[in-house]
C-alpha cells in the first residue's frame, strides 16, 4: 500500500460463526451413560466407552441423530442420505481416547440458511455450511498447580453448526446467535444455556477494504466466550484492532484469541504455528450413517412450529401487529400461554388483541399468573370502571361540596384547582371513575 493513500481506505468486517450445542438426550452419543451430568458428582457418569478404555466399542445414539436432523431441517439444510463419523486426532487430557469422534468430510446436514436482522434493520440471509454430529470432551478444572478431570461430560452429544463467512456487522452475528438459541429451545433439543456451556460460540473475524470481493487471507478465531454480551464486545474490539493494524500498514496473523472482560480486550491464545493438524480419518468402529428420506419426512412432520411461522400465524389468526407477534412468539412457553388465554378469553368475550396488549404492557410473569386469571384481570378492569354519566355527576357533586377551597380557587381563575376536584372523585370511586369523562362534567357543574 502506498504511503499517504491509507487514510481514505474504508474497511468492512467479514465474519463466520461456529456454534456448538449440547443436546439434552437421555444418554451419551456413543454409550449408555446418562447425559444428564450437570452438577453431578464428578466421574459418576462414565463407562469404558466414554473413558476411552482400549477395546471398548461405540454405538450411535439414535435420539441424538434425530435432534441433529431437526436442527438441520429448521436451518433449511439438506439431510445427507449417507454421512460418516471421523476421528479428529489431538492430544489433550480432556480427551481420553486421544481423538474426538466428529464428522468432517461427510456431515449429516449441509447447505442451509437463516434470515437475520442486520445493523440497519434489514433482513439478510446467512448461509449455513453444515450442521454435524460430534461428542463433547471431559471437563478440566484448574486449581493452582493441579488440574482435575471430570469425564461426566465426555461423550455427551454435541452438534456443531458452521456458517459461511456472510456476516458483515456485529448486530447480525448477535441476532444469528439469539435465533439459534431460540430454535434449539423451540425444538426442545437443548436448554441452550450459555452460562452452563450448553451453547458455545466461536466467531471468526477478519476485515477487508470496502469493495474487495475476495475473502481476507487470514481469520482470527474468538473462542471461549460464554455470553452474547461478551461476544459482541470481543467482536467490536477485534474489528477495531484489526483495522488499526492494517491502517498502520501492518499484517494480521491467523490466530485464536480470547476475551478479557476486566481489561475489555481480546488476547492471544494460540498462533497459527501452534495450530493442530487433526489428521482426520474415518472412524473404523462405526458404520456409515444412513438416513432414508422417509425417516427425514417423519422427523419433519414431528417438528414443532418454528418461531417465525408462529409469528406469522399470530398476525394472521389473531390480527396482532408484527411487533406484538414477535414478542409473544419469543419463547414457546409464552406463545402457549398467550394461546391458552385467547381460548379462555373467547368464552368471556375478551379479544386476542386485548390479551396481547395486557400481557405485553403489564409485563405479565407467566410463572406467577394463570392464563385464566389474566382474563379476569382484563374483565375486572372494564367492569369496575365507572363510566355512567349520572353516576359520575353524583360523585362530582360530592367532591365539589367536600372541597369548597378548590371550588373558590377555580372560580377565581385557578384552572389547576380542577385537579383537586378530579382527585376527590377518584378517591370517592376508589380509583374506578373514568377520568377522561370527569373534566367536562366538573366544568359543567361549576359553571352552573
Ligand atoms: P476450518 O475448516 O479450519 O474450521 P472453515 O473454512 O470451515 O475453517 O471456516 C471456519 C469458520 O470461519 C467458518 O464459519 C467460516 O465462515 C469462517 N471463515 C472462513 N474464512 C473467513 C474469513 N476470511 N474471515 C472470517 N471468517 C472466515
Ligand atoms: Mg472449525
Ligand atoms: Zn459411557
Amino acid at each position: 500500500m502506498e504511503k499517504g493513500k491509507t487514510k481514505a481506505m474504508n474497511y468492512e468486517p467479514v465474519m463466520g460463526l461456529e456454534v456448538h450445542v449440547e443436546l439434552n438426550t437421555k444418554s451419551k452419543m456413543f454409550c449408555k451413560c446418562s447425559a444428564d451430568y450437570f452438577g453431578k458428582e464428578p466421574n459418576t457418569h462414565t463407562c469404558p466407552v466414554c473413558l476411552g478404555l482400549p477395546g471398548a466399542l461405540p454405538y450411535i445414539n439414535k435420539e441424538a441423530i434425530e435432534d441433529c436432523i431437526k436442527i438441520g431441517l429448521a436451518l433449511n439444510c439438506s439431510i445427507s442420505e449417507v454421512s460418516r463419523f471421523e476421528r479428529k486426532n489431538y492430544f489433550y487430557p480432556d480427551l481420553p481416547k486421544g481423538y474426538q469422534i466428529s464428522q468432517y468430510r461427510w456431515p449429516l446436514c449441509v447447505g442451509g440458511r437463516l434470515q437475520v436482522t442486520d445493523n440497519s434493520g434489514q433482513e439478510v440471509t446467512i448461509r449455513i455450511n453444515r450442521a454435524h454430529q460430534e461428542e463433547d470432551t471431559g471437563k478440566l478444572t484448574h486449581r493452582g498447580n493441579e488440574t482435575l478431570i471430570d469425564f461426566n461430560r465426555s461423550g455427551v452429544p454435541l452438534v456443531e453448526i458452521v456458517t459461511e463467512p456472510d456476516f458483515k456487522d456485529v448486530e447480525s452475528v448477535r441476532d444469528y446467535a439469539k435465533k439459534l438459541q431460540q430454535i434449539f429451545r423451540y425444538l426442545g433439543v437443548s436448554n441452550a444455556d450459555m452460562e452452563r456451556g450448553d451453547m458455545r460460540l466461536e466467531a471468526n473475524v477478519s476485515v477487508r477494504p470496502v469493495g474487495q470481493t475476495e475473502l481476507p487471507n487470514y481469520r482470527v478465531e474468538l473462542k471461549n466466550i460464554n455470553s452474547f454480551r461478551f461476544m459482541v464486545a470481543a467482536i467490536e474490539y477485534e474489528i477495531k484492532r484489526q483495522i488499526a493494524a492494517l491502517e498502520k500498514g501492518g499484517k494480521i496473523s491467523q490466530e485464536t484469541r480470547g476475551w478479557n472482560d476486566d481489561k475489555k480486550c481480546t488476547f492471544l491464545q494460540r498462533s497459527k504455528e501452534e495450530a493442530h493438524d487433526y489428521r482426520y480419518f474415518p472412524e473404523p468402529d462405526l458404520p456409515e450413517l444412513q438416513i432414508k428420506p422417509d425417516e427425514v419426512g417423519k422427523i419433519r412432520e414431528s417438528l414443532s412450529e418454528l418461531p417465525w411461522d408462529k409469528q406469522k400465524r399470530f398476525v394472521r389468526e389473531y390480527k396482532l401487529t408484527e411487533a406484538q407477534a414477535k414478542i409473544l412468539s419469543e419463547s414457546k412457553e409464552l406463545a402457549n400461554y398467550f394461546e391458552q388465554a385467547v381460548k379462555h378469553g373467547k368464552e368471556h368475550g375478551v379479544e386476542a388483541v386485548q390479551i396481547a396488549n395486557h400481557i405485553i404492557n403489564k409485563k405479565i410473569n407467566i410463572e406467577e399468573i394463570l392464563p385464566t386469571q389474566i382474563i379476569e384481570e382484563i374483565k375486572g378492569k372494564k367492569v369496575g370502571i365507572v363510566a355512567d354519566e349520572g353516576e359520575l355527576e353524583k360523585l362530582a357533586e360530592q367532591s365539589i361540596s367536600e372541597n369548597p377551597k378548590a371550588v373558590a380557587d377555580y372560580k377565581s381563575g385557578k384552572e389547576a384547582a380542577l385537579q383537586v376536584l378530579i382527585g376527590g372523585v377518584m378517591k370517592l370511586s376508589k380509583g374506578k371513575a373514568d377520568s377522561a369523562k370527569l373534566k367536562p362534567i366538573l366544568e359543567k357543574l361549576l359553571k352552573g
